[in-house]
């Protein structure tokens, strides 16, 4: 190959596994193209945005062959080094493509081409010739005179925002007075309007004796790469275990990276961080806008921001000077992207604090067994906290057999008669109920129809505030029918229990108190969560009624009784992991009961009381809950002890995604005898097993027939080294054409 004059090689968002070459656009010198710079490129008819990830002076493709860019899109690279090396490492475990990797993990203005600078937020100012001029001088321009004199009152500068509420017809009027040279605009760099004030009742503490250590032990290592586990009940002080070491971390002028699960990233816990570190904060989660999201990346990227809190996504933060990184409630599993590029957040936070040569600490009352298992063999540093803080007790939990007794609406005698006894001593009760809406099921007692959705393989969920029934899947939804579709008969009922079902179960028990229901339906609006969280700290003698969103983070004190409604919606769930899952949410929702100094109690009520797994959880046992589990999951060659990796396929017509997993499998079956000789299907500790294709437990969703294929090893090399022949060659597959599929590395629900 001859040698020719500046190629870049480019990542493109798109499906595509492969990194383009392009020549340089004609007018540009190579020596000021530098990769993580965007460029403007034409793909196939169309024009793209890409990412350069390579400045070369050899093309792969004979050079008459490749097109000119059009336009490198910035001066200066708009992510350094470092994020493009964690984007590739990211692209080559997740199997994805590494410009969909790169474009997804990039604030949207960004993605779309626009430059920084359009995107900053500007001040605008009176310049020393404006500050001059007085109305008089104008006679004929009154309305610039006007908003002179709107300046002269704002002499720290006016924002857009207050400039829209000043005039709607503002942009022309200022347009006048930048051309004479009258005002000025300034980028600024303040943090975007904040969302919280600090919180003011907030008082550093003196810390414990356990929580000492653990602040002591991450800041001895402040300097290298090394990974803790701070495995502390709830109530024991985790954050301000965090709070300490980022006060180390910025005062060695190194920046702290902070994930939280979405629903822990509460004003409640940003107030917090705001008072104690009086520090600028970034915060990034998903109900910012594009502009505020691209604001808080920037003031992270150019190091305006010493520390950032964000959900998931936070991860691909740019950090010029990286110090620390924490993930609270590590076991989360919102940290783990269910679509498009699936990364695991924790994952790549521990790959990349590797490559930054910095701690990271993850946090959890009820840390992941793989988490458990690192620490386990020796890989993570465990910092335990086994008490909580102040006079607060561990709850005592209970189980209520539900096969006993009468009981309506799902609620025992049991539990509504403590329920009365904790509201008579003016406290808070809180019950959990994983399922919102009035009902999952709408049946027709004459003919037994049932309201089925007509694109999942899914019930129709009953909605009484909208008088609707509804997929949870795939959003279908009409009116509640009134008679039956089937019969025609009028005896439909609602079977079942969600929330609201139960909160008006409640209402008729106790009619005098006030009933609180946290779940998806009651906070849709932006603000009502946080409106609903004050009338509770606000009360007492409340009923707080909700699913998961209520179970963890929320430092509420007044409540003394914690009832688990149905239980056995974890038992036996389809996944593997449901276990896992069932016991870390107990002991969350558990972990809001007295946490002041009033002593807690929990209920669970379930049809299965002498199930293994609630054993240990009865008595907070939780490292002998997850002993237990973690040597089932040996036996069963499942995570932590073996590496999964899931094919996912779905199409309109149902033959198309069995038939291209059976291709996969038979492509996988041939790379794997070559790679390590016959035999591929045994499990053999080394090799990579393949199961399936199979249907999953809901076949159709969304109109859609599903199959999967789960690839399974002991070791995670021979799954990768298979995945890396194999991925390449799907797409030449003639049936991957009638379908829409996708691959999941670790999975974390693996139908
Ligand atoms: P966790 O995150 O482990 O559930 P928190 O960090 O929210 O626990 O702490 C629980 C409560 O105890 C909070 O109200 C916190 O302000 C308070 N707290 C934490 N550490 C101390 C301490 N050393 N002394 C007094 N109060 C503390
Ligand atoms: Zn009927
Ligand atoms: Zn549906």
């Amino acid at each position: 190959m001859h040698k020719i004059q500046g190629i870049i090689k480019v990542a493109v968002p798109a499906p595509l596994y492969q990194i383009y070459d392009y020549l340089i656009p004609k007018s540009c010198n190579i020596e000021t193209i530098q990769p993580g710079m965007r460029v403007r490129i034409p793909f196939g008819h169309a024009t793209k945005i890409g990412m350069i990830v390579q400045v070369v002076d050899t093309a792969d493709t004979a050079t008459y062959r490749i097109k000119h860019a059009f336009e490198i899109l910035d001066k200066r690279p708009i992510i350094p080094p470092g994020s493009l090396t964690l984007f590739r490492w990211a692209a080559k475990y997740y199997h994805h493509p590494l410009g969909e990797v790169i474009f997804s993990s990039i604030p949207p203005p960004l993605r779309h081409g626009k430059a920084e600078a359009k995107m900053m937020s500007y001040l605008y100012l009176l310049t020393n010739a404006g500050k001059e001029i007085t109305s008089t001088d104008l006679p004929r321009a009154p309305k610039q005179a006007a908003m002179l004199a709107f300046f002269r009152r704002h002499p720290k500068g006016v924002r857009k925002e207050q400039l829209c509420e000043y005039d709607a017809k503002w942009r022309a009027t200022l347009r006048s007075l930048t051309t004479k040279g009258w005002v000025t605009a300034e980028e600024h760099t303040a943090p975007p309007p904040a969302i919280t004030e600090p919180d003011k009742t907030y008082h550093p503490f003196r810390l414990n004796l356990p929580q000492t250590r653990a602040v002591d032990a991450v800041c001895a290592h402040l300097d290298r790469f090394s990974p803790f586990l701070l495995n502390g009940i709830t109530g024991s002080g985790k954050t301000e275990v965090y709070l300490h070491i980022i006060d180390r971390v910025i005062s060695r002028g190194k920046q702290a990276l902070v994930l939280i699960p979405e629903i822990g990233l509460t004003p409640q816990l940003v107030a917090r961080f705001t008072e104690h570190l009086g520090v600028p904060l970034a915060i990034l989660h998903s109900g910012l806008s594009d502009k505020e999201r691209l604001h808080a990346w920037l003031m992270a990227r150019d190091g305006n921001a010493q520390v950032v809190i964000g959900t998931r996504s936070a991860i691909f933060t740019p950090l010029p000077q990286p110090g620390i990184c924490i993930i609270d409630e590590e076991h989360d599993p919102s940290f783990k992207q269910q679509e498009g590029f699936r990364y695991h957040a924790r994952d790549l936070a521990v790959m990349r604090a590797r490559q930054d040569n910095i701690p990271i600490v993850l946090g959890s009352a009820t840390p992941s067994l793989e988490s458990l298992h690192n620490v386990s063999q020796e890989r993570y540093h465990h910092l335990l906290l086994n008490e909580r803080i102040g006079n607060a007790q561990q709850p005592a939990i209970h189980l209520l057999d539900m096969r006993s007794g009468k009981h309506k609406n799902n609620l025992s005698p049991a539990l509504l008669t403590t329920i009365k006894s904790h509201l008579d001593l003016d406290n808070q009760v809180l019950l959990f109920l994983n399922r919102r809406g009035y009902a999952p099921t709408l049946y027709c007692q004459a003919c037994g129809w049932i309201a089925l959705c007509q694109r999942c393989d899914a019930h129709m969920i009953q909605h009484q505030s909208m008088q609707r029934i509804r997929c949870h899947h795939c959003d279908a939804q009409q009116s509640i029918p009134t008679q039956c579709p089937q019969c025609g008969g009028q005896d439909l009922h609602a079977l079942g229990q969600g929330t609201e079902r139960i909160e008006e179960a409640l209402q008729l028990q106790f009619q005098d108190v006030e009933i609180i229901r946290f779940d998806r339906d009651s906070t849709r609006r932006k603000g009502s969560m946080q409106a609903l969280l004050k009338r509770v700290q606000a009360g007492q003698r409340q009923i707080l009624l909700g699913t998961q969103m209520i179970a963890k983070g929320h430092h509420l004190p007044n409540i003394t009784l914690v009832g688990i409604l149905d239980a056995d919606q974890g038992l036996f769930g389809a996944d593997f992991r449901a276990i896992e899952r069932m016991g870390q949410l107990i002991l969350q929702v558990a972990g809001r009961a007295g946490r002041a100094d009033k002593p807690g109690e929990v209920l669970i009520q379930t049809h299965f009381p002498e199930h293994p797994a609630f054993h240990a959880l009865l008595t907070h046992d939780y490292h002998g809950f997850t002993t237990k589990l973690l040597e089932e999951r040996q036996l069963g060659h499942l995570p932590p002890y073996a590496a999964l990796a899931l094919f996912r396929a779905e199409a309109a017509d149902k033959i198309h995604p069995a038939r291209f997993l059976q291709d996969v499998h038979q492509q996988a079956s041939v790379l794997s005898s070559a790679l390590w000789g016959q035999c591929p299907q045994g499990y053999a500790g080394d090799r990579v097993r393949l199961l399936g294709p199979v249907t999953p437990p809901m076949e159709k969703r969304a109109g859609r027939y599903r199959a999967q294929l789960l690839l399974q090893s002991g070791k995670r090399g021979c799954l990768h080294s298979l995945l890396n022949e194999l991925v390449p060659t799907i797409e030449e597959l003639s049936s991957a054409r009638k379908v829409r599929w996708s691959l999941d590395i670790d999975p974390q629900e693996s139908f």
